[in-house]
């Protein structure tokens, strides 16, 4: 049987379309397992003009990342036995300038290498052809890297390449889980933009003054600029874990 994850250079073309006219229409829009980058989050709380703290309450439960050991947010299934993403509406994805960045590459898949002696980011690209999926049927045809254009994937690659590096931190510098506590931090740091800008604000966080100075957009509330220092903050959080818990 041939593997469904097939090696793709970014200048390879793959026929695929995904239209209201594919008799699988929102079929991949059930059995939701659907984890949220902070970045995602951010994108579509922000897209349902919703605060961080009700967007998460609403929509998403908090896990544990089982590689990572690092807190995640999950999207809830808005029903059951059919587990449907809670923004599938009829005519498709009713979230769609703020989709996540895994719906936005499917039928790609991403992975991305660093290098140890230059810090250097090599992606590599995949496709997954699924059974269900009749997209390849399509008719048009495009390179990868008019996919990743066209779907608008590059920011999220960028943001998302930002987690990676704390991730590849975490299992560096402290491999296992993390204190409850740290577990806390990072999780309002990374997802719940309004509480983490209260606490800067408010002068809650040891070292926020100098996070304030690095980040000056998160001291005036700009959405990415927080994300960053929080990102900093997390990092700051993993590397002494067990000394502020
Ligand atoms: S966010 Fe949109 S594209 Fe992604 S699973 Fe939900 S409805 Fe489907
Ligand atoms: S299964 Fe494939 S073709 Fe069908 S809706 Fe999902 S992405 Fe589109």
């Amino acid at each position: 049987m041939r593997d469904p994850l097939q090696p793709f250079a970014a200048n390879e073309s793959f026929q695929f379309e995904c239209t209201p006219r594919v008799a699988c229409f929102n079929a991949c829009c059930r059995d939701l397992v659907q984890a949220l980058t902070p970045y995602d989050a951010l994108r579509l709380r922000r897209g349902l003009g919703l605060t961080s703290g009700r967007f998460l309450a609403q929509f998403t439960r908090r896990h544990t990342g089982p590689g990572s050991g690092l807190p995640v947010a999950t999207l809830i299934p808005a029903d059951r036995p059919l587990r449907r993403c809670p923004f599938v509406t009829e005519s498709g994805c009713g979230v769609y300038p703020d989709r996540p960045a895994s719906c936005r590459i499917y039928p790609l898949v991403r992975s991305v290498c660093r290098s140890r002696a230059t810090g250097e980011l090599t992606e590599s690209f995949y496709l997954l052809r699924e059974p269900h999926c009749r997209g390849f049927e399509g008719p048009t045809r495009q390179r990868v890297d008019e996919w990743v254009a066209c779907q608008g994937l590059s920011d999220y690659n960028r943001e998302n390449d930002r987690l990676l590096e704390l991730i590849a931190l975490k299992n560096r510098r402290h491999p296992g889980p993390l204190s409850s506590a740290t577990g806390d931090r990072i999780f309002t740091a990374l997802y719940d933009a309004d509480a983490f800008r209260a606490a800067l604000a408010g002068g809650r966080l040891p070292g926020g003054t100098a996070l304030c100075e690095q980040f000056p957009g998160a001291a005036r509330g700009d959405d990415l600029a927080l994300l960053h220092a929080g990102l900093a903050w997390a990092r700051h959080l993993i590397a002494t874990d067990g000394e502020t818990a």
